[in-house]
């Protein structure tokens, strides 16, 4: 049975990170949450200029990784990443994919120089992870600043906001995992695009 969500490591991430994030994402959601082996960062989709790598690209090697038992795979991405327009994003996941991503070096305080704060740090990924994977159930953005399917165009919008659904997201979700295991999966409209969760136009593409 397809059931669990499989957390990716891909590049250096400290494996106690993993572990609380597994943790805290299935007392979240209720789902099984397991840790795969993890992978080095891929040469595909790597801009050497920017020192990036494209959400997509990650995206693509995690989707043609067989992982038994995972319905959702999310790859926890040790370095920045970014999409085509956009100069950074801190996640991206394709609406009804099996696959996710989020990266981690942009979600520290020291990121911007300023002092660590691990908790934060914490927060601010586990929220990232939820907001990621309720893409991946077909959820858009919400309105409610407070939940986690919020946009979030700033780290103040991830710190504003919590790591759950509000009523109404809840309420969309029971429908699409309802959707999912009926017959009526295959005839539902899934977008075929990639959605990033930051959206930061890049200084060099706008001269
Ligand atoms: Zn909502
Ligand atoms: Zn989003």
């Amino acid at each position: 049975m397809n059931k669990n969500i499989t957390l990716v490591p891909v590049g250096i991430v400290e494996s106690e990170l993993l572990s609380w994030l597994a943790r805290r994402l299935f007392e979240v959601l209720a789902q099984k949450v397991v840790i795969a082996e993890k992978l080095p960062l891929p040469s595909a989709g790597y801009d050497r200029r920017c020192q990036q790598y494209q959400g997509a690209a990650l995206r693509a090697m995690l989707s043609k990784r067989s992982i038994v038992g995972a319905e959702r795979v999310v790859g926890v991405i040790g370095a920045d990443c970014y999409a085509p327009g956009l100069n950074f994003i801190f996640g991206q996941a394709r609406m009804g994919g099996r696959e996710a991503i989020v990266a981690l070096p942009r979600l520290h305080q020291s990121f911007d120089n300023q002092p660590e704060d691990t908790a934060l740090f914490r927060a601010r990924l586990l929220k990232e992870v939820v907001h990621e994977l309720g893409h991946t159930w077909g959820l858009s953005h919400c309105a409610d600043p407070q939940c986690v399917m919020h946009f979030s165009n700033t780290l103040h919008d991830t710190d504003v906001k919590g790591v759950d659904f509000c009523e109404r997201c809840q309420f969309r979700l029971a429908i699409s995992k309802k959707l999912a295991k009926s017959d009526c999966a295959s005839r539902t409209p899934q977008a075929d695009w990639a959605e990033p969760t930051a959206v930061v136009r890049s200084p060099w593409m706008n001269p």
